[in-house]
């Protein structure tokens, strides 16, 4: 199957959106299709392409990964080249010879089988600046960068001195319609602090809080010690206590309940949207309350 890339404006080659990287991040490709009718009405005087779907094939299939050779897109971004490519490989050096033009580059997640509350990731200082201009409530700083050993897009487009970020933008396998028009409004946020498309800015652009840019990733994340039906107790989006159960595990062999309760004081910022869990996959992520205590400076 061929991936499809649209391209909207004349002039430089501002911004490049690229989504479905990952399979089942439908949140993501929804948003890149309504990008798209936004960008070709809009009076642009850069260039914006957009890549609405890589992986196709794990789209159709609901899987993360690339089905064709069981491959994680996301780390198949090679800067050395190998004699012979896998598909992913192959995949990836397609979106990169595309997007590596641009001199911007979103690249659009959401979480899998569960919910994200919607924010920024980053590999590099450099980029704060900027997007805190999408004005999402939280941007975290993941560890894998330029000095990574891992093929992401993020590190491909670091060591290339490309700017760059992720938006994780809501639920994956189930997309919410709030999720969608609540991330459009970040990303014209954005387009408009980047004079993209031209015109009169708004008014007054909103922007990330400083003490809610997390330089390391402060995220608890809490894994199922055993297979068994997930019912929560609180909502994505709720502030939590350390020690306040969060949801119950249900074994369905002895039926007993076990508590799933916050390791850290903080805010609910992913939650599984699927009931049935295997052992030591994720049910929740608890982000520490204070960025401003957490920026491990
Ligand atoms: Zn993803």
């Amino acid at each position: 199957m061929k991936i499809k890339y649209f391209q909207y404006g004349k002039g430089l080659k501002k911004i490049c959106f690229v989504a479905g990287i990952h399979g089942v991040e439908n949140t993501g490709i929804q948003i890149a299709l309504e990008l798209m009718k936004f960008l070709k009405n809009s009076n642009l005087n850069y260039k914006a392409g957009i890549l609405p779907l890589v992986n196709i094939e794990g789209a159709l299939k609901e899987t993360r990964e690339n089905p064709v050779d069981g491959k994680d897109i996301n780390n198949s971004f090679l800067n050395k080249k190998p004699v012979s490519l896998s598909d992913s490989e192959k995949i990836a050096q397609y979106v990169w010879d595309i997007a590596g033009e641009y001199e911007w580059i979103i690249d659009l997640h959401s979480a899998g089988f569960a919910r994200y509350l919607p924010h920024v990731i980053i590999y590099e200082d450099r980029v704060i600046e900027d997007v805190k201009y999408f004005g999402f409530p939280f941007v975290v700083k993941r560890k894998t960068g330029k000095s990574g050993n891992r093929n992401t897009f993020l590190a491909m487009a670091a060591q290339k001195g490309k700017k760059a970020c992720a938006l994780e933008l809501g639920g994956g396998q189930t997309v919410f319609i709030e999720d969608i028009n609540y991330g459009m409004g970040k990303i014209i946020n954005f387009l408009h602090y980047l004079n993209l498309p031209s015109g009169p800015k708004k008014e007054k652009l909103i922007k990330t809080d400083p003490d809610q840019i997390y330089l390391r990733d402060c995220r608890k994340i809490i894994k199922v010690p055993h297979q068994g039906l997930l019912f929560f107790r609180k909502r994505l989006g709720d502030e939590v206590k350390k020690g306040n159960t969060v949801a119950e595990l249900l074994d369905t062999a002895d039926f007993k309940l076990t508590k799933l309760n916050a390791q850290i004081s903080g805010k609910i910022v992913y939650v599984r949207t699927k009931n049935n869990i295997n052992s030591g996959e994720t049910a929740f992520m608890v982000l520490a309350k204070r960025g401003g205590d957490n920026k491990g400076r």
